[in-house]
């Protein structure tokens, strides 16, 4: 069994069996895996915090050729984000990243970039920066960096450029069309042309500059079903925090607390 050592985030974490835990974590060189750390249910003196969901850690453990699961024998902690878990939106909005990450991403295969990207996400939510529109820009990234790239610049039937004020985004054919071709075609998700262009930057932005990128509320809204109506169809997958995360954003449940309820 070969060992293995990774800097990861702990996307899912869970009681397994009578005394282990089973996690599931995003490592910088071997992308998601899933693992059994054994005692760790009861024995948090070994673990701590350290498998506890949205830490930031170095795991070390051994791979089993074939096998699905590995093994997971200690986990040092860098950083456990508690500005995070000390708000209700800010901890939904993680949340929704992570599971958002352990949905497009497939087992054992690395996507360069992604773990900083997630981590910036992270240290923003954990200084109470990340609104709504934040969460925009990690979905257009992550779609890229998975390689689902939603079609933007370009009519995804012709192949012509897109002229506004508003346009059609086709979920099933992966982007915009164009007027013309809309017209023969059927349309979409009519959009803005405005979120178009936010979206077609946001997923170019530096993770130095994420934190600038101003989206309109326009963008954030129209933005926010169009990602989440590709995401289901292209990956696959039902956001399971979706409506909990809807609930909030809407104002439906209340939230408390410093730093919550930012928009933009
Ligand atoms: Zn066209």
């Amino acid at each position: 069994m070969p060992p293995f050592v990774t800097e990861a985030v702990i996307l899912h974490s869970a009681d397994f069996l009578e005394r282990d835990r089973l996690i599931t974590f995003y490592g910088d060189e071997r992308g998601k895996m899933r693992g059994v750390a054994k005692g760790a249910k009861r024995s948090r003196r070994r673990f701590g915090a350290n498998l506890e969901l949205l830490a930031h850690v170095v795991v070390r453990g051994f791979e089993r050729p074939g096998a699905a699961l590995v093994r997971v024998d200690g986990a040092d902690l860098i950083d456990y984000y508690q500005g995070v878990r000390e708000g209700v939106m800010g901890f939904a909005r993680a949340c929704y990243v992570a599971e958002w990450i352990a949905g497009c991403t497939a087992e054992r295969h690395p996507l360069p970039g992604l773990l900083p990207l997630l981590l910036r996400v992270l240290q923003l939510l954990d200084a109470g920066k990340g609104g709504e529109g934040l969460l925009r820009i990690f979905e257009a990234k992550v779609l890229d960096l998975a390689g689902y790239r939603p079609r933007l610049d370009r009519c995804v039937v012709c192949q012509g450029s897109l002229k506004g004020p508003r346009v059609d985004f086709l979920v099933e054919r992966g982007g915009v069309i164009c007027a013309d071709c809309a017209e023969r075609e059927g349309g979409g998700v009519r959009v803005s042309m405005g979120t178009i262009l936010a979206l077609d930057e946001a997923r170019r932005v530096g993770l130095d500059r994420i934190h600038r990128l101003a989206l309109t509320p326009l963008a954030v809204r129209e933005g926010r079903a169009l990602l989440r109506a590709f995401y289901t169809y292209h990956v696959g997958r039902k956001l399971r925090s979706v409506s909990f995360l809807e609930a909030l954003e809407k104002g439906v449940i209340p939230t408390q607390g410093k730093g919550e309820g930012a928009r933009g």
